[in-house]
């Protein structure tokens, strides 16, 4: 299987080639853990989960490494506005660590729901310091840093293909109008490695370094965990379209700084051979943006009757690299497909005695599964793959029991939990049925509560009659059928 990549490194699809045979070492950024993760940020990790899936189904072997921001994000991305953070602990009145740990597993949380595979290495930011604080001396000492106002920065000018990625030139770079309000830069697109003045009074998280006591500028981290973990040099890095010409650019200048000799130009060793980028998912109003408040969470989408999993299903429906509306009729859309997909399932697997993995790629199936997996090796073309799991579903002559093999085959890739679900008798059915004595326990309560005994005699009645049996108990009451 080759997989060709859109590489916005060079802006071309490009077939995947490892630099180890067999092995690929992927880096995704990870979430800065001030807050819940909006369901635009949700569409960045199944682009990691769906890219690390379709890898690891092919037979690659895949690390695949996450960090953790706990420090030194602020709200803008060059170094201006608030510590996110710092900000977020001081108006919940926490400490910056007891929200860093409530928020990531949080995140984790809405991940797993998603059926969002854990990466293989997590990382923190606040326990890399050593190892950015040594990939800063090497970035020092090979000529590209300058001290200014107590704060160490890039100079971004003593990288000439700063910028490649995300097509800026540096002609305009440097005669760009200034839209850095700190003065210490010589040039308004330089950006911060070690903080030591900060501009944050009783910043909670300071450690002593070669530049005085302070914090690391945000950038710093994905180069050194990643590099920590992966090696100098690796296959994959992906984020979303936002860190093209800021976080990403500035990850590249600093990580090829460090490893390349200094004044080698021309046979400078690239940090990271493909990079990957989502585009984003926007609401009626624009883009959805954790920092600006008003957004949606995977939780709010739960609490509306959605299944975190039909969110899945909504996001696979667009490629990653189109911009992707969100509305709660296109939602609504995809939960109803979802539910008919697990309706066919059911009914496949009624008819097969059990799925036929052998069958899977000699009969009718395999046609199926072969275009399937064009499509996700071209770029991830999920919508192209989900097409083709419907063509498979919809096709009488294949046999059942081959059909059921290939679905499981191709939901190793989208995971919208298909085998589990036929482990569960129609879990929708009863997720609903669930649902409505929950709500009928509640105004039964209600009802008590304001002795209207009738009402609450009728609600258990009513279950009754219907095989449900209600026991109260000194935690609340609990159900179970006849
Ligand atoms: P953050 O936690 O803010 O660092 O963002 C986590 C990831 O979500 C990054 O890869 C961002 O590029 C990505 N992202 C942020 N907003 C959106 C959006 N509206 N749609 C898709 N991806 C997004
Ligand atoms: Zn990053």
């Amino acid at each position: 299987m080759a997989f060709t990549l859109f590489n916005t490194l060079g802006r071309t699809r490009q077939t995947f080639e490892p630099l180890q045979a067999g092995k690929v070492g992927f880096y995704g950024c990870g979430p800065t853990v001030y807050n819940y993760a909006h369901i635009g940020n949700l569409r960045a990790y199944v682009l990691h989960d769906i890219l690390v899936r379709a890898l690891r189904r092919a037979g690659f072997e895949v690390t695949h490494v996450m960090n953790i921001t706990d420090v030194g994000h602020l709200s803008g991305d060059n170094d201006e506005g608030d510590d996110k953070m710092v900000k977020s602990a001081e108006e919940r009145g926490k400490s910056v660590l007891e929200i860093a740990d409530f928020y990531t597993q949080a995140f984790f949380n809405d991940t797993g729901r998603m059926n969002i595979v854990r990466p293989t290495v997590v990382c923190k930011a606040t326990e890399h310091i050593a190892e950015m604080i040594a990939l800063i001396e090497r970035i020092e000492k090979n000529g590209f840093t300058y001290v200014a106002g107590g704060n160490l920065y890039f100079d971004i000018t003593k990288f000439p293909s700063y910028g490649e990625m995300a097509l800026l030139r540096m002609d305009d770079l440097k005669a760009g109008a200034r839209t850095s309000v700190d003065e210490n830069k010589r040039n308004p697109h330089d950006f911060v490695l070690w903080f030591t003045k900060s501009k944050f009074e009783n910043q909670a998280l300071v450690w002593d370094s070669p530049w005085g006591r302070g914090y690391p500028g945000w950038h710093i981290e994905c180069s050194a965990m990643s590099m920590k973990y992966l090696g100098e040099q690796f296959d994959i890095h992906a984020g979303g379209i936002d860190h093209i010409p800021i976080h990403h650019t500035n990850e590249i200048a600093q990580s090829e700084a460090a490893i390349n000799p200094p004044g080698d130009t021309t046979g400078k060793k690239p940090w990271v051979r493909y990079w990957l980028h989502n585009e984003f998912l926007v609401l009626d109003k624009g883009k959805m943006s954790k920092s600006t408040g008003g957004f949606l969470t995977l939780q709010s989408l739960i609490d509306e009757g959605y299944d975190p999993l039909d969110y899945r299903y909504f996001l696979l429906s667009g490629h990653y690299r189109s911009q992707l509306q969100f509305s709660w009729d296109s939602l609504q859309g995809a939960k109803n497909a979802r539910k008919s997909l697990l309706d066919k399932v059911h009914a496949l697997a009624d008819k097969a005695d059990a799925p036929d993995s052998a069958a899977a790629n000699s009969a009718g199936a395999a046609k199926y599964l072969e275009t399937f997996n064009t499509a996700i090796e071209d770029d991830l073309s999920t919508p192209r793959a989900l097409a083709e799991l419907w063509g498979l579903l919809r096709d009488n002559t294949v046999d059942p029991a081959a059909a059921l093999a290939a679905v499981f085959d191709m939901d190793r890739v989208l995971a919208l939990g298909l085998e589990a679900a036929l482990a569960e008798k129609k879990p929708a059915e009863d997720e609903n049925l669930a649902r409505e004595i929950e709500g009928l326990i509640a105004e039964r309560a209600a009802a008590k509560k304001a002795k209207d005994f009738a009402k609450a005699d009728a609600i258990r009645q009513g279950l009754k009659e219907r095989g449900i049996i209600l026991e109260d108990g000194p935690g609340g009451t609990a159900w179970r059928r006849l």
